[in-house]
């Protein structure tokens, strides 16, 4: 995979020394964890170390948010104790009376949000088939206060042409904020291609252990949406733990090494799905047959590890399958170190749009060869 230089070094330096310093007291070169509520001030009255109280900031959290920053090339960033509450936040944040566009195929819990909570916020919504930006330009010219952008998308694996899709935003008044817990900042970087701000749900490949859950929100600057959101965090109470905070940095020094291996085990499975006589369609933007071949390959250093596949013989014979699994853990989630497999309308539940005979995986850390062995068993 290419390496990418930014702030003065390769991708993979800053990864591992973003918000790396000894402690200034102990020499401790790992960072000890503050789990402290609240924070001392002098005689004067003023915070001795800058912090007041838990909720608004705290030394673990800021140590965090100066990577996240670095990581994603933005001004400010926010951590949250869960990629919904960082996503809630920003919806939050949007002013009363407007229209949020998202992709057709967004990540549920926002699909759920929209229908039961935004309305009461005063938002509306409206979901578009993202790689077809023809239908963007056209939502948009009805009017929208923020592009909600998802790439690759969930669990279609869809690719949208991030600057592109941002420019459309932009044109017509509208925010641009990408999902990029798929990508990560590893493959791709939607703050360098105008996104207006990055939100991600730190519990899957940030974490990366399936241990921890957080959220964190990114943003090209630090101005009216990121102070809103920051006020958002403060007041709704949205802020993670110091100890899941700690964990998250922890799992930053690891990210690029632990993305791109799961991403070339990815093209390997991709490829041998691709070839499977009981697969009628694998659904990864790596292959050059999947229609965001090119725009991914323009826009992201690597296809992912994510992918989905459709089976032969329908929803039975894609349950036979999930079923037959035996490294594959049948679970929900992705970006962990282990290989998960799932049969996602059944996640989703009876309101799913997911093609009843998908199946999508979440490439871990195994070797790629007993990943494949495993489908090809389960697949028989
Ligand atoms: C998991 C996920 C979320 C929600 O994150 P939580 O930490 O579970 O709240 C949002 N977007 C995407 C793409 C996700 O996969």
């Amino acid at each position: 995979m290419r390496s990418r230089r930014v702030g003065g070094v390769k991708f993979e330096t800053l990864a591992v020394h973003a918000a790396l310093r000894p402690d200034a007291v102990t020499g401790a070169v790992a960072p000890p964890i503050h789990l402290s509520t609240t924070f001392a001030r002098d005689e004067a009255g003023v915070p001795l170390g800058g912090h007041v109280y838990i909720r608004e900031s705290n030394p673990t959290q800021d140590l965090l948010e100066e990577a996240l920053r670095l990581l994603e090339g933005g001004e400010t960033a926010f951590f949250f104790a869960s990629g919904m509450a960082a996503g809630m936040a920003i919806l939050a944040s949007l002013p009363r009376g407007g229209k949020v566009l998202f992709p057709d195929d967004v990540y549920h819990g926002f699909r759920a949000a929209a229908a039961e909570v935004l309305p009461g916020w005063g938002l509306r919504a409206g979901f578009i088939p993202m790689d077809r930006l023809e239908r963007l330009a056209d939502a948009l010219e009805g009017g929208a206060s923020c592009v909600w952008l998802e790439t690759p998308s969930n669990p279609l694996l869809k690719i949208t042409d991030l600057r592109a899709a941002v420019e459309l935003a932009h044109r017509a008044g509208a925010l641009a904020v990408v999902d990029n817990t798929f990508a990560t900042p590893v493959l791709q970087r939607p703050l360098d291609l105008g996104a207006d701000a990055v939100l991600h749900a730190a519990t899957k490949y940030f974490g990366g252990h399936s241990d921890l859950l957080g959220g964190a929100a990114i943003f090209a600057r630090d101005g009216e949406l990121s102070k809103k959101v920051l006020q958002m965090r403060t007041l709704g109470g949205g802020a993670g733990s110091p100890f899941n905070a700690w964990l998250v940095l922890r799992g930053l020094r690891t990210l690029p090494c632990r993305v791109e291996r799961q991403t070339e085990t990815a093209g390997r499975v991709a490829a041998f799905l691709a070839s499977h006589p009981r697969v009628v369609e694998v659904l990864y933007p790596g292959l050059p047959g999947h229609p965001g071949h090119d725009i991914a390959r323009k826009q992201m250093r690597g296809f992912g590890a994510m992918l989905s596949f459709r089976t032969a013989g329908g929803r039975d014979f894609a349950l036979r399958t999930v079923g037959r699994a035996r490294l594959f853990i049948r679970a929900t989630s992705l970006g962990g170190v282990e290989s998960l497999m799932e049969h996602r309308a059944s996640s989703e539940g009876p309101d799913s749009t997911t093609p009843q005979d998908l199946i999508r995986l979440s490439i871990g850390l195994e070797h790629p060869e007993d990943l494949i062995e495993d489908l090809d068993q389960a697949l028989a």
